[in-house]
């Protein structure tokens, strides 16, 4: 299955590289601007239709006038997308999809895209046309092992942030079936417990960030309103939270990919997280560790590679039921870790059982009702889509 997939990163341009950004996204807004003209006139005046070639050519001239010869100075090929851009922009003009384009803006977002033959990428360092350096990017996730990046596009938003979109042509194959299965509970004291006993996310791996957010945010608090120092603290705040969103985003992607990869089916509740936020005590740890982040991870990534994602409805009973004879609590407070059951005597850890009965639960969910489960509930093979399931009419 191939697919192409945009990878979109915040990059920190040098002052050098902010000029020439600049540079070229005056000159793409520029193009793009004069060809749209060109269409107009061209249509209106005699009733000719001016495609992507015939603008190409016309281009050529224009940089060899005197007065826009400036337009030779940025890289040609983000220039030549641009036109690729109009291009698009007119079908989806015709096939009725959006209003006849209009002009750029310099006060919008600015953007350059970049075809493969206008940068060189490898192992993580990126340099597009004209420059001497490569960018610093800020990898908050990885691009997927041997892709290759077949354009890019840097944007500066209105807040003057750079970010760059990559997009990569992926092969996804979907995985060798395999036996194994699994059920995964949201831990209280851990990011995630397995029904086979692992317990995954050591709760100190996050509390070292919240160590460092609270301090800063202590510092900034004591900092002289509108001072200089009050902005530079409060801008060490918002580094530190977005790299604890970006570790903890990559750690779940790696935990979702290893499940991926090492089973079949993989049985998970769907949110229960909506009551626990409830408790105040908990509800730090909830909110930490991003859990319908993860289910949605393992949903696409079920989808990309042929797994099965079963998800257990909130209301069964996972915690509450002895995994080993069904006895079913009346109830379990929440700061009960071990219990023992009163009618088998086993002892449980309150998150182990719970993952197992998950588990349990799932797979005989999934091959009760195989892919006929509720659509929501099971995601399937790739091309099982959504659409499929719908009645054909
Ligand atoms: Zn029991």
């Amino acid at each position: 299955m191939k697919q192409k997939r945009a990878y979109k990163y915040r990059v920190y341009p040098t002052p050098e590289q902010q000029q020439i950004l600049a540079r070229t996204f005056g000159c793409c807004r520029f193009v793009y601007n004069w060809a749209l003209r060109q269409k107009t006139d061209a249509y209106y005046n005699e009733q000719q239709r001016l495609y992507y070639k015939d603008l190409s050519e016309r281009l050529t001239d224009l940089k060899k006038q005197e007065e826009t010869c400036w337009l030779s100075e940025v890289s040609s090929v983000p220039l030549q997308q641009a036109l690729r851009h109009l291009d698009k922009a007119f079908i989806n003009f015709f096939d009725g999809r959006t209003p006849y384009p209009t002009f750029h803006k310099k006060r919008n977002q600015q953007s350059a895209t970049y075809t493969s033959n206008a940068f060189t990428y490898k192992d993580g360092v990126m340099t597009l046309a004209k420059m001497s350096e490569p960018l610093t990017i800020r990898w908050s996730r990885p691009l997927p092992e041997e892709s290759k990046p077949s354009s890019v596009t840097v944007t500066k938003d209105c807040a003057n942030r750079y970010f760059m979109s990559i997009l990569v042509d992926d092969e996804i194959e979907p995985l060798p079936q395999t036996e194994q299965t699994i059920g995964a509970d949201l831990g209280l004291k851990s990011f995630v417990i397995l029904s086979d006993g692992e317990v995954v996310g050591n709760p100190k791996f996050f509390h070292k960030d919240e160590k460092k957010l609270a301090k800063a945010q202590r510092r900034h608090a004591k900092k002289k309103k509108g001072s200089q120092n009050r902005d530079k603290a409060r801008l060490k705040v918002a580094g530190i939270h977005a790299r604890i969103a970006d570790r903890r985003r990559d750690f779940s992607h790696k935990l979702s990919t290893r499940l991926i990869r090492e089973n079949q089916t993989i049985c998970v509740e769907s949110l229960a997280v909506k009551n626990m936020v409830k408790n105040p005590k908990l509800s730090k740890a909830i909110s930490d560790v991003g859990w319908s982040e993860f289910v949605s991870q393992l949903e696409y990534k079920a989808a990309w590679y042929g797994r099965n994602l079963v998800k257990i409805d909130r209301w069964y009973p996972s915690s509450k039921r002895c995994f080993d004879c069904g006895h079913i609590l009346d109830s379990l407070p929440l700061d009960v870790r071990m219990w023992t059951c009163p009618e088998c005597g086993v002892i449980h850890d309150r998150d182990i059982n719970a993952a197992q009965n998950i588990h349990a639960v799932g797979l005989t969910v999934f091959e009760a009702c195989g892919e006929s489960v509720r659509p929501g509930a099971v995601k399937t093979k790739p091309g099982k889509t959504q659409r499929s399931r719908k009645p054909s009419k």
